[in-house]
């Protein structure tokens, strides 16, 4: 059987959404306070206290970026060798960026590395060249909303899809693919965008640790964020664009990739892209149901041998 290439759209198509058991229950627990209410009127405090708590839960599990409370989310890559995976993943967002892109480009290149780019479609349309580069030097790129808004969290499903649509047709244009993942403005959410991302074709991503490179300024400290406890599968999350300046004004990621870069080959961690990891994840769940079992019967899929 062939791997499916990591720049192919095997993955690509709708998925069906289901609810997560939070939001089913927030359905659950409207439809149980009206049913009280209309019952018996008296209880409609306690009614709208229940429906008011179920609302700040959602919006607290959309103000987590690693939550999978409102649906599926990457925050490692998955398990495609029954925990022998050597392979981690660097995502850099909101780029492209002229002057940042293009040095994070060669530094990676020197070190053999692979890179998911988070790109935002508005920056993509004034920078186009720098998003073909990443896919010619063997990266993938991602959508990362059309405009990067701050109040991304707080619209509409309309609203919502309307953002990440454009950046999907603007980026897909551009470098040729079309994007597999995406990742919120800041990571934050809210519950109508796991049914946007399923029509689209896209996935939630992530990731296991950041190193807040667009605030902080001192390279080390960002450096230590990443690499304390670092491990195979982990999502490692900097910046090209937005990115923080030491004191001296260079901007702080370019001090940080090669100490993660040398850390990550020191460790003999290979890098790899979401896109490759959802590939390799698509082959290892074909194997575990093609795995005959001994003395007959098969492997249900997904059980670890
Ligand atoms: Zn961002």
């Amino acid at each position: 059987m062939n791997a499916p290439s990591p720049h192919t759209n095997a993955a690509e198509g709708v998925r069906r959404w289901k609810p997560s058991p939070l939001i089913l229950g927030t359905a659950a627990l409207h439809g149980g306070a009206a049913a009280a209410v209309l019952a018996q009127p008296a209880t409609w405090p306690w009614a709208a206290s229940g429906v008011v708590a179920s609302h700040l839960v959602l919006t607290a599990a959309g103000l987590w970026p690693k939550s999978a409370l409102l649906g599926p989310n990457w925050t490692r890559l998955p398990d495609t060798s029954g925990g022998a995976d050597r392979r981690i993943a660097l995502t850099i967002d909101d780029g492209p960026d002229p002057e940042v892109t293009p040095r994070v480009l060669d530094l990676l290149d020197r070190h053999g590395a692979r890179a998911t780019f988070f790109c935002i479609g508005d920056l993509a349309r004034r920078h186009p060249q720098w998003i073909e580069a990443m896919v010619a030097r063997g990266h993938a790129v991602e959508n990362h909303s059309q405009r990067h808004r701050h109040t991304f969290s707080l619209s509409g499903p309309g609203a919502l899809r309307q953002e990440i649509e454009v950046a999907q047709e603007t980026l897909a244009e551009i470098s040729g693919t079309r994007p597999l993942f995406f990742r919120a403005p800041a990571g934050l959410r809210n519950p109508f965008l796991e049914p946007v991302l399923c029509g689209l074709g896209l996935r939630l991503a992530s990731w296991t640790r950041r190193g807040f490179d667009t605030r902080e300024r001192d390279a080390g400290k960002v450096a230590r964020r990443l690499l304390q406890g670092l491990a195979p599968r982990d999502i490692l999350l900097v910046h090209d664009g937005h990115a923080a300046r030491s004191a001296d004004g260079r901007p702080v990621v370019l001090e940080v990739l090669p100490k993660v870069l040398r850390a990550a080959a020191a460790a003999q961690l290979q890098w790899t892209t979401l896109r490759g990891a959802l590939a390799a994840q698509a082959v290892w769940h074909e194997g575990e149901r093609e795995r005959p079992v001994p003395g007959g019967g098969r492997h249900p899929p997904f059980d670890k041998i």
